[in-house]
């Protein structure tokens, strides 16, 4: 009877609110075979509808999603590090020009691309991004360097641009990440001066936990469609975008980074595991929520410290999907449960 009501103030409370906020498992590990590793990933949040996806481009993108998991599954099942996986699972998405982060990303107001990226390992905090490249070819690996090879957790522009040139990694010509599709997407957002968020979702990340119970995540974006010369979304701001803390949580997000930053969306999540004693999922709502009172929407995946895992978002949908050692494995685009 308690839940029953508990259900109808929830349903209460969401259609007061407008905005639904989709959860989507927080498995229990108690009551669920307990992997020894676990990875998932998320390919963007945005208007992700069924009717506008053709058969073809769905099962592209989920191909794509299963190619990810499985280079982030593939360092699992050999023993390496949470953070080496999420790292090779986003490099392909990277690399993959379906998605909005390497080659394939949304071109700035200037015709440019500028990308963001960021990492954290859970097992001491440490973190790294870079914010603003135009010619690392990839910017997560730009991100790990600055977490492994410098001193410091965020580099800029052209300084940073440089630092991944010094520490040996591949850089591009700018055009290298230009594709038809984003320069129309340019043309007709310049000529409309409307933005839909299908402008910028594309975004990837990943969160995955190690035989050693180490959490980690990662991100990377282009950010969204004519974005002005020098804007910073979330996607590298560690605590926004990208937080991850043993035995706490690992979060990866996607959305209107305004509205990230301004909630802090990554930390709030792990902050209120922590110390509020919320669930996975309860935690994300409760961000998402503060992101939706202030206008905006997206979405975020979310491991736990035993490495149980949710994916939440407040938009129409989100790339997603999951693999662990027990076998599972699953990919899902929408919003209903599919
Ligand atoms: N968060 C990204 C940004 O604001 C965009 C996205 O994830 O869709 O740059």
């Amino acid at each position: 009877m308690t839940r029953i009501l508990a259900g109808l103030f929830l349903a209460l409370i969401i259609s007061a609110c407008g905005k639904e906020t989709i959860a989507q498992p927080d498995t229990p590990m108690a009551d669920a075979e307990q992997p020894d590793w676990r990875i998932v990933i998320h390919g963007g949040a945005g208007v992700i509808l069924r009717e506008n996806l053709s058969d073809e481009q769905e099962a592209a993108y989920r191909a794509a999603l299963e190619v990810a998991l499985d280079a982030g599954a593939e360092v699992l099942k050999q023993g390496g590090t949470s953070v080496d996986a999420v790292q090779a699972a986003v490099l392909t998405m990277e690399n993959n020009e379906l998605f909005n982060a390497g080659k394939g990303a949304v071109l700035t107001a200037a015709h440019e691309h500028e990308l963001d990226a960021s990492i954290m390992d859970g097992r001491d905090r440490d973190a790294g991004s870079v914010a603003g490249v135009k010619h690392v070819k990839n910017p997560i690996l730009a991100a790990r360097a600055v977490m492994d090879q410098s001193e410091h957790v965020m580099f800029s522009g052209a300084g940073a641009d440089a630092f991944a040139e010094s520490v040996g990694l591949e850089t591009v010509d700018n055009s290298y990440f230009t594709t038809e599709r984003r320069e129309k997407a340019l043309e007709r957002v310049l000529d409309t001066r409307e933005r839909t968020d299908a402008d910028r979702h594309g975004t990837v990340g990943a969160v995955a936990i190690d035989r050693d119970g180490n959490l980690a995540a990662a991100t990377t974006t282009g950010g969204m469609t004519a974005k002005a010369t020098g804007r910073v979304g979330d996607s590298p701001l560690i605590g926004a975008a990208t937080y991850a803390q043993n035995g706490v949580c690992a979060v990866s997000a996607t959305g209107h980074g305004e509205y990230f930053i301004r909630v802090g969306v990554a930390k709030t999540i792990c902050a209120r595991v922590e110390l509020a004693g919320d669930s996975i999922d309860a935690a994300a709502e409760n961000a998402l929520g503060q992101v939706a009172d202030l206008g905006g929407d997206g979405g975020v995946i979310v491991m736990g410290g035993e490495g149980q895992y949710a994916y939440v978002f407040n938009s129409k949908g989100m790339y997603r999907g999951m693999m662990d050692s027990t076998g599972a494995i699953e990919t899902a685009i929408f919003e209903a449960k599919e």
